[in-house]
């Protein structure tokens, strides 16, 4: 429970813990790994194979990500996910949509991955703020153009290998036109961006890219 002490006392750094004036101490926020190239001009997987395991997906024509999923990076994202923090949402909007501004990933319509029950039993989707922080800041209209037809197993519940079949035709949009640029927290193996994207292309997007704030930069167990 808070007290007035609480309330006084300075914001703690969500990766370390120390007394912070932000969410990320100074120290943890230069440890942040940013995602560079050399990459993979498709997905964006730094040092990728001759054959990136993208190659595999279908669906979007290239995803990029502003940093890797690693501490403390991973700590943040945690806390933009779990704890509805707006203001904290807004500032990874504005970053990650210079990304998009700087990888020329223009786009008529921005829209994002939608929360499963379990999410949205809580009332809080931050994909969804995410993307809307991002379409405000690109000065493009944001809309929810994906819905999920059902609920399975969660992506992080399943094994690697198992993401691709787990979330395939899961999701569904009714209408889209134009180039939609598909906005998530993490991607992981990919399996969610084709998965979403697809579902675009096939409700008439001309072009999907994706864009999300982190990625995970451990082997991908693609098929
Ligand atoms: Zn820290
Ligand atoms: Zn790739």
């Amino acid at each position: 429970m808070r007290t007035a002490l609480d309330l006084a006392a300075p914001i703690r750094c969500v990766a370390c813990d120390d007394a912070s004036d932000g969410e990320l101490c100074g120290s943890c926020a230069g440890r942040i790994t940013v995602v560079r190239r050399p990459f993979c001009e498709r997905c964006g997987l730094p040092n990728a194979p001759a054959r990136c395991p993208c190659a595999a997906l279908e669906g979007f024509v290239r995803a990029r990500s502003l940093v890797a999923f690693a501490e403390p990076a991973r700590s943040l994202t945690l806390a933009m996910k779990r704890r509805g923090r707006p203001a904290l949402v807004r500032d990874v909007g504005s970053l990650v949509a210079a990304l998009a501004i700087r990888e020329e990933l223009s786009c008529d319509v921005v829209c994002f991955v939608p929360a499963g029950r379990r999410a949205r039993h809580r009332g809080f989707d931050p994909a969804r703020l995410l993307a809307a922080a991002v379409a405000r800041r690109l000065g493009v209209p944001m809309r929810p153009l994906l819905a999920r037809i059902d609920d399975g197993p969660r992506q992080a519940d399943v094994a690697m290998s198992a993401r691709r079949a787990n979330v395939r035709g899961r999701f569904d949009a009714k209408r889209a036109d134009g180039t939609v640029l598909l906005v998530d927290d993490v991607y992981t193996t990919g399996a969610t961006a084709e998965a979403c994207s697809v579902a675009l292309v096939r409700a008439g997007a001309s072009e999907v890219n994706v864009l999300t704030w982190a990625r995970t930069l451990r082997r991908l167990y693609l098929p």
